[in-house]
C-alpha cells in the first residue's frame, strides 16, 4: 500500500526536492510550511514535474493542533523534517527566534506524532554538529562539539531531544541525516535554491554574480592551511541528498530507535576551486575578492560517507560540474528565483 509522509518545510529548498522524489518513489506526499523561506510556485512546480500532485498546507510546525489533524487525516505514518531557520549570521543576531523556530518547531512536532501514534521522523540535521573535527573524513562517531553559533546549537539539542526520545520510548524509529553543503538544483531547471535575502552560502553567491544580480563573491580567508588557502567543504548535489532521504525512510522500516548517517558526497573542493569550475560551465566569469575569514568558519571538511552506503545502500551519484550546472541552469532560467511566477496554489 501506498505510504504517506508528511514534510515540514517541504517548501523550501531541500523539502520541495524531497517531495518531488518521494512522489516519483510512489509515496503519497503532504507538505506543511509557514512561507517565511519557501515557495507555493516551488509546490506548483514539483507537481508539474511529477506529473502527480501533493497536498499542501500553509501552517506553523509550532501549532501543535494542526500538526495532530494533518497527520490523523492524512493517514501519516512517517516524518520528514526540514522546517526550521538556518542562518548562522541571523541566529546570532537573534537567538531567540531561532531557538523557538528550531527546538520549538522539533518539540512540538514530536509531541504532536507522539499523540497521533506517529513515530517514525528523518531529521535533518548538519555537519556543523561536529564543530572543527578533529579527524577527516568525518565519521558519524566523531564526537560533536558545541557549536560557536545558536543555528548549530539548535541542530544538536534537536538530535540530543531525538536521542532521549528514542532511548525513552521503542516505539520512535529516528534517522538523524547530517548534511555537508548540499548545493545545485533539480536538472529540469524548474526547482532550485531561492534564498530571500543575499545569498550566505556560497553556491547561490556565485550563481548570483554569474547572473549580474551581485557583484563579485567575497572570499573568506586565503590563508587556510589548505592547498589554495581558501575553505574546502564538501559539496552534495540537491538531488543526491534527497535520494538518501527516500533510502532512510524506507529503511526505518526495520530499524528501532534512533541512527545517524552523513549525507555527503565524500571528498572537498576549496572556494576557489568551486568558482572556477563554476565557470568553466556556466561560460560566465564570477568576480572575485578576498576578504578576512568568517567568524566561525573551518578550514576545512568532508564526510566519510561509507556508513550510509553500507547501511542505506546509498552514496552520491552526481560531481561538482554537474551540481554546479545544474545550479547554473535553474538560476539562469530563473534570475529571480520564484518571484515571478508566484501564486497561490
Ligand atoms: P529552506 O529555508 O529553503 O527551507 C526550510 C523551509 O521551512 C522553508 O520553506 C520555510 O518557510 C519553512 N519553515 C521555517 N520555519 C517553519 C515553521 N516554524 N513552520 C513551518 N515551516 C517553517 O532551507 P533548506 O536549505 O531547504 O533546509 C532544510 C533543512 O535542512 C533545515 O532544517 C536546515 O537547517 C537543514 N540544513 C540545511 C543545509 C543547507 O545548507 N541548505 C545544511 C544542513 C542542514
Ligand atoms: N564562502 C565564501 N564566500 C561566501 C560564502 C561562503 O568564501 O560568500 C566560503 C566559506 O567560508 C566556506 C565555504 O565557502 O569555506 C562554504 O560556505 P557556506 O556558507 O556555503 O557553507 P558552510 O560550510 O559555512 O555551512
Amino acid at each position: 500500500m501506498t505510504m504517506s509522509v508528511l514534510l515540514t518545510g517541504g517548501a523550501g529548498y531541500i523539502g520541495s526536492h524531497a517531495a518531488l522524489a518521494l512522489l516519483q518513489s510512489g509515496f503519497r506526499v503532504c507538505v506543511i510550511d509557514n512561507l517565511t523561506n519557501g515557495s507555493t510556485e516551488a509546490l506548483r512546480r514539483v507537481q508539474e514535474i511529477a506529473g502527480k500532485e501533493l497536498h499542501w498546507v500553509e501552517g506553523d510546525v509550532r501549532d501543535g493542533h494542526l500538526l495532530r489533524r494533518l497527520l490523523i487525516q492524512h493517514g501519516i505514518e512517517a516524518v520528514l523534517h526540514f522546517a526550521g531557520l538556518k542562518s548562522v549570521g541571523q541566529s546570532v543576531l537573534d537567538p531567540l527566534t531561532y531557538y523557538d523556530n528550531n527546538i520549538g518547531g522539533t518539540l512540538q512536532l514530536c509531541q504532536a506524532m507522539s499523540e497521533a501514534g506517529v513515530h517514525k521522523l528523518v531529521f535533518s540535521s548538519s555537519a556543523t554538529v561536529y564543530g572543527d573535527p578533529a579527524t577527516i573524513p568525518v565519521v558519524e562517531s566523531c564526537p560533536t562539539s558545541s557549536p560557536e553559533n545558536p543555528y548549530g546549537q539548535t541542530k544538536l539539542m534537536a538530535e540530543r531531544m531525538l536521542s532521549d526520545l528514542a532511548r525513552a520510548d521503542a516505539r520512535w524509529r529516528i534517522a538523524v541525516l547530517r548534511y555537508f553543503n548540499p548545493a545545485g538544483a533539480h536538472a529540469s531547471g524548474l526547482i532550485g535554491e531561492d534564498p530571500r535575502e543575499i545569498p550566505n552560502n556560497l553556491l547561490p553567491y556565485v550563481s548570483q554574480v554569474a547572473t549580474g544580480r551581485l557583484k563579485a563573491v567575497q572570499i573568506f580567508g586565503n590563508d587556510y592551511p589548505t592547498p589554495d588557502g581558501t575553505g574546502i567543504r564538501d559539496y552534495i548535489h540537491v538531488v543526491d541528498l534527497v535520494e538518501g532521504h527516500v533510502s532512510a525512510l524506507k529503511r526505518l522500516k526495520n530499524q528501532s530507535g534512533l541512527d545517524v548517517w552523513n549525507l555527503g558526497a565524500g571528498r572537498g573542493y576549496s572556494v576557489l576551486e568551486v568558482i572556477k569550475a563554476f565557470e568553466r560551465v556556466s561560460g560566465k566569469s564570477v568576480d572575485f575578492n578576498y576578504a578576512p575569514r568568517r567568524s566561525g568558519d573551518i578550514a576545512q571538511c568532508w564526510a566519510d560517507p561509507s556508513k550510509a552506503w553500507r547501511e542505506l545502500g546509498w552514496k552520491a551519484q552526481r560531481g561538482l560540474e554537474e551540481m554546479l550546472g545544474d545550479a547554473w541552469r535553474w538560476q539562469s532560467a530563473n534570475p529571480n528565483g520564484y518571484r515571478d511566477d508566484e501564486l497561490t496554489i
